[in-house]
């Protein structure tokens, strides 16, 4: 079978949740058999979210392979088995880079480059590369924004002409969208609906699906109004109503029969395997858990809920694995001043993670949350800046080296006991120049770490620059720290414990990445049972 495409936009506003509808068709669609593969096209000019501020865009997700890129990708691994690659994330940034730097070549031979058919032609070149070197049955393809947005344009037209060339039955187009509910009116509204695919239609995109986010149930009437005005059957015009847990939404499109239209519009046939592990295993989990716990994240970007998607996910995913509802207690940094007591923010948490970041801001509060943790036995877990302060901390309150710091807080401290490597003193620029994507680390069997993975040999994604400075290390041993895991071919820290605690373990890279509802992984899987036994005391 040559592969086939879902095309997914957005209409009427932003935050729609596309990238969850868009993961829960992969989930759809791997219950019927078939290899997906997803693609998320962002009509931002950055080359890659990289350098972006995680206030604006949310956190960077970081794939095997080492893009920065956008956390929709983070969803489609969640939900699905896809292995997301750095061909999964393509940016207008990225395409114009590519374009212009064909141009300076000459590759256009002397042509007047334009957006149509260069730009264009390049975003369907990526769109087809990705397909098949993922060898998908059906590829995915989420165009980022909002229909009537000027910069996503060149995406619309592209997936039109994709459309246009690959013929019936080779790709369908899923417009999500929004019925609003006015209250003072007691009506849900189906104008919103009717322009954003009047203005599909305008640029020569007929949606087949119509998926509606609403509060409300979609009457009969309004579904024929619908159904009428938009141009789409009846039966195409898809309830995504708002639900408990994200982890409900394939579920829910499932029970409408979206799997089924999909697979008679694209002209597939496949036998159905269901859902029944996913909704037993991590649904009714969710929805009936036996315990309760509440997990402090202190962070500096903790008002947006975006900017550590993929750490809170993972730590629901601890607590399905645990039986648990993790209540999470988001707890800025900043407000945690030194030689003030940390109880109001702190006392009632049973684990405290510090998850990553970059930049001075906030550290000194995040040194003192590490401190409460160690002295007060609270199960701590530390995820990449969060492994640097538990190692600095360490170093000043445990082993007397006071002025112990990072060189990215305070460049000429006489303690850096996390620096860079000699090799990197001289990069100047920013973007992806930092450790990024997949490293070996090799763990010691006596360690709280190989408990949880049951393996010696691990792989993790990192994203970031500085490293545990080896020239310390003896030092904090003899304290009674524990270097756990290490990247073996360059002797980098990947992982640290404390040997006299509960359970403190903090890691150079990021875990959250690579954990799953229905698996989780094993460092939250432990974090979360070792805070439960904190309760059960
Ligand atoms: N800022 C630190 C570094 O670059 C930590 C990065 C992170 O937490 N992702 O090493």
């Amino acid at each position: 079978m040559m592969g086939k495409f879902i095309f997914i936009t957005g209409g009427v506003v932003s935050s729609l949740g596309k990238g969850i509808a868009a993961a829960s068709i992969g989930k759809l669609l791997e219950a019927r058999g078939l290899k997906a593969a997803m693609i998320k096209c962002d009509p931002y000019l950055n080359v890659d979210p990289g350098t972006m501020n995680p206030f604006q865009h949310g956190e960077v997700y970081v794939t095997d392979d080492g893009a920065e890129a956008d956390l929709d990708l983070g969803h489609y691994e969640r939900f699905t088995n896809i292995h997301v690659s750095r061909d999964s994330n393509i940016t207008t940034g990225k395409i114009y880079y590519s374009v212009i730097t064909k141009e300076r070549r000459g590759d256009y031979l002397g042509k007047t480059v334009q957006i149509i058919p260069h730009i264009t032609d390049e975003i369907k070149r990526d769109i087809m590369k990705a397909s098949r070197d993922s060898k998908a049955d059906v590829t995915i393809v989420e165009i980022g924004g909002t229909v009537g947005d000027i910069e996503s344009l060149p995406f619309l037209e592209a997936i039109r002409q994709m459309r246009w060339e690959l013929g019936e039955h080779s790709a369908i187009d899923i417009h999500v969208t929004l019925l609003p509910y006015i209250k003072a009116a007691g009506e849900q509204k189906t104008k919103p609906t009717q322009h954003s695919v009047g203005r599909l239609r305008e640029i020569g995109i007929i949606p087949d699906i119509l998926l509606c986010r609403t509060e409300r149930p979609i009457s009969k009437e309004q579904r024929e109004k619908i159904a009428l005005f938009c141009n789409v059957e009846k039966e195409a015009v898809v309830e995504a109503s708002d639900v408990e847990h994200i982890y409900e939404v394939p579920l829910s499109l499932k029970e409408q029969g979206l799997d089924d239209l999909i697979l008679k519009r694209l002209n597939i046939k496949r036998a159905d395997k269901g859902l029944s592990n996913w909704k037993r295993y991590v649904v009714d989990r969710l929805k009936n858990p036996k315990h309760e716990i509440k997990i402090a994240v202190v962070g500096k970007y903790i008002s947006l809920p975006d900017a550590y998607k993929s750490i809170y996910e993972a730590l629901v995913h601890g607590g399905i694995a645990n039986n648990t509802k993790v209540n999470i207690h988001k707890v800025d940094s900043e407000d945690l001043e030194k030689g003030k007591s940390l109880d109001p923010f702190l006392a009632d948490a049973q684990g405290i993670l510090i998850p990553g970041g970059f930049g001075e801001r906030g550290i000194e509060g995040k040194i003192a949350a590490v401190q409460y943790a160690r002295e007060k036995r609270i199960p701590f877990f530390g995820i990449c800046l969060g492994m640097q302060v538990a190692t600095i901390e360490f170093a000043r309150h445990v082993c007397g080296l006071k002025e112990a710091n990072s060189t990215e807080f305070n460049k000429s401290t006489a303690v850096p006991i996390i620096s860079l490597l000699e090799e990197q003193k001289h990069i100047k620029h920013l973007g992806a120049t930092m450790r990024l994507g997949l490293y070996t680390c090799k763990l010691i069997k006596d360690s709280k770490s190989f408990q949880a993975y049951q393996q010696e040999s691990i792989n993790e994604r990192h994203r970031h620059r500085y490293e545990f400075n080896n020239e310390f290390r003896k030092t904090l041993e003899a304290k009674g720290f524990v270097f756990a895991g290490q990247y073996p071919q360059k002797g980098l820290v990947e992982i640290i414990e404390i040997k006299d605690h509960p359970w403190f373990v903090a890691c150079q890279f990021h875990p959250e990445f690579q954990s799953k509802p229905d698996k989780a992984h094993p460092l939250f899987r432990e974090f979360i049972r070792a805070a439960l036994k904190r309760v059960n005391k």
